[in-house]
Formats: structure tokens, sequence, C-alpha cells
């Protein structure tokens, strides 16, 4: 393909004649490197498409497409994470998957971001722990918190937040009702992944999670991360995405956690939709057998809902993909054929009407 130089630089031409030689010059560079440093600022908010598409316009902005198409697939978490999560891809030609990316749960509105920056060279891996899209908004007002001077303890039952259980499945922590910072020892599912790992292109499931080093069982993976729905929101999301998924190559990432309240009457659900703004336990597969993680709901003194969180249910060797069972879990309705490969395989995903 024959590639163009920019209308831009050709423009310059005819202009400030009345200037030195050397002036001229200097003024031309001046502006073509304020063009680059703008394309720099500029297109990291792209779309993949729209990214190609200005790819085509000059070799400079290919150049700078190319570079930046290299730092998305090297972090998935577009430094939101404490580590980079990079994808790698010997199947096919996509470099990487596009989605905005939320380390915590976040609120849905119809207010909810459309771009978020990613790939620009400028931003160094300083994990940006300031949670983009105002995670922090579902506090619960007057929740009780602990007031433990220096130490809460690691969910020793030292601290008071980490003795509500009383409920199966569901672990408890500080939140932000209590005094002590987030480097406390009662708060382990809180500073986002830390972890090793990595997104692995597979031929037929597509994307998957993999350890990138040995996972120790017990040990905090990850938080299911998304926006959280309203159920009636929740229903019409799944039946658009029903529709997109007959086009093909389209694979939502909404998931149905019920907890049972004490009272074993009341059932809370949350819908979490990583679809489209998510982290990146959207990309752990279903497994018929089990899968290597389990999940438990984290609950935190004075936050409204609680979160669902990964743990490895065993020892994960370095480079095994990471899997759980979606059990009554995801909500789909159109079966999918099932590829965990397991001796247990079913042949089909669970699927649950809503
Ligand atoms: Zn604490
Ligand atoms: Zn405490
Ligand atoms: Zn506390």
């Amino acid at each position: 393909m024959q590639l163009q130089q920019p209308s831009l630089e050709r423009s310059r031409e005819p202009n400030k004649r009345h200037h030195q030689e050397e002036n001229h010059k200097d003024g031309d560079n001046a502006s073509q490197s304020s063009f680059f440093d703008c394309a720099e600022l500029v297109l990291p908010w792209l779309t993949p498409l729209e990214l190609a598409n200005t790819s085509l316009t000059c070799k400079s902005l290919h150049r700078i497409s190319k570079s930046i198409t290299t730092l998305r697939s090297s972090d998935a978490s577009r430094t939101f994470e404490n580590l980079p999560i990079p994808f790698l891809n010997s199947i096919d030609t996509q470099p990487y998957a596009f989605f905005l990316y939320t380390p915590a749960q976040i609120p849905s509105s119809s207010a909810s971001p459309q771009r978020q920056s990613w790939g620009s060279s400028s931003s160094s891996h300083e994990p940006n722990w300031v949670a983009p899209f105002g995670a922090e908004m579902l506090r619960l007002v007057g929740g009780g918190g602990c007031g433990c001077r220096d130490y809460c303890g690691d969910g020793d039952g030292r601290c008071p937040c980490s003795r509500l259980h009383g409920l199966e499945d569901v672990v408890s922590e500080c939140g932000p009702s209590c005094g002590c910072g987030s480097e406390c020892g009662n708060r382990s599912t809180q500073r986002g992944v830390s972890v090793k790992m990595k997104i692995v292109r597979d031929e037929k499931k597509g994307w998957c999670l993999c350890a990138d080093e040995l996972i120790p069982r017990g040990r905090f993976v990850c938080e299911y991360a998304g926006e959280l729905l309203t159920t009636n929101e929740a229903r019409r999301r799944h039946q658009k995405y029903d529709e997109l998924a007959l086009g093909g190559r389209f694979s939502s990432a909404l998931l149905v956690v019920r907890e049972h309240l004490p009272s074993r009457k009341a059932c809370l659900r949350l819908n979490i939709d990583a679809t489209r703004i998510g982290n990146v336990a959207r990309f752990i597969n279903h497994s018929c057998d089990g899968g290597n993680l389990s999940t438990v709901l984290v609950r935190s003194s004075g936050a409204l809902l609680p979160h669902l969180c990964f743990f490895a249910s065993n020892d994960i060797k370095e480079g095994e993909e990471l899997t759980f069972s979606y059990g009554g879990v995801r909500l789909r309705s159109k079966r999918s054929r099932c590829f965990c490969g397991s001796s247990s395989c079913f042949g089909w995903l669970p699927s649950e009407q809503t």
C-alpha cells in the first residue's frame, strides 16, 4: 500500500517566506514535532479500528500506531494493576482484546465512559491505583468499621472486621469505614492483581487467562470486576448480547451471583458485566471439572456490596490456564459448546434463564 504524506506537512511549505532559511527550518521542525506530540496524545484514545484507519494516513502515524499496538498487547490492564498482564497470540493476527479497564467493580450508569487512554508511550508502569470510574462510590453510610490503631492482623481474627463471618463462602475484610489504610493486612483482595498472569490465545476457546508463575493454593488471584447492573438492565443486555453472538465472534462476560443472606429468606443478586468495562477476570474460562479457582464473596466494612473474588483452589503451575466452574452463575440462554477439555467435560457451557 502506498502511504501518503499528510496534507498538514505539505501545507507548511509556502509560508514564512520572509524568515531566514534557518528560522524557516526550525519552525517547520517545531510544528512537525508538535504535530507528533499531539498524535501521541490522541492516538491512545482510539479504538483498534480507528487506530488502523489512522495508521494508513502516513508513515509517521503508522509508526506511532504500531508502537501503541505493541504497548497495548504488553499490558491488558492499561497500567491499572501492579503487574503488566500481556497478550500472547501464536494462533492468528489479533494482537489484543479491546475493552475498557477497571480494577474494581463500578456502578453502571448511562454516563459510563466511552473512552480510556491505552498504549501511551509516556505512561510508566506506576500502578495507577486511583479507580478510574468512581469505584469508591458504593459506600454504606454509617457502616461500622474497626478502630484498630496500627495493625488489623492478616485475617486472623484479631480485628473485628475479619470476624464478621457466619456466612458460607463469604470473607470479611476491612473497608471504607475503617481507620486503617490500604496497606492493612486484612484487605488482601483490595490491592488488585499481585500474581503474574498472561492472556494466551487458543484456537477453540479464544483468549485464556493463564498463570505466569506458580500460584500456591489459597492465594488471592483477582476480583471479577465490571459494571454492576440492576437485574432489569442485566436482562436487557443479555438479550442484546445474544443477538450480537448470532453474528459470530462475540463473547459476553456477564456474571450473575446470588448471595443468600443470613435470614435465608432473602437473596442478594449481583449482576456483574465485564463485557465492555472489566478486568482480566473476563478472560477466565469455564471448566466442567470445577477448574483451579474457587469463587468467594468478599464483604468489606462499610461497602454496600460484596466483591466476587477468585482464590487458587490448588497449587497452580506456571503456564497453567486459570479456570472455574461457571455453574449456575453465568447468564446465558443460548447454549454454547464447551472446550474445557477436562475428562468430565459436559460438552456445553452451563446456562441459566433469567
Ligand atoms: Zn484494617
Ligand atoms: Zn481492624
Ligand atoms: Zn477494619
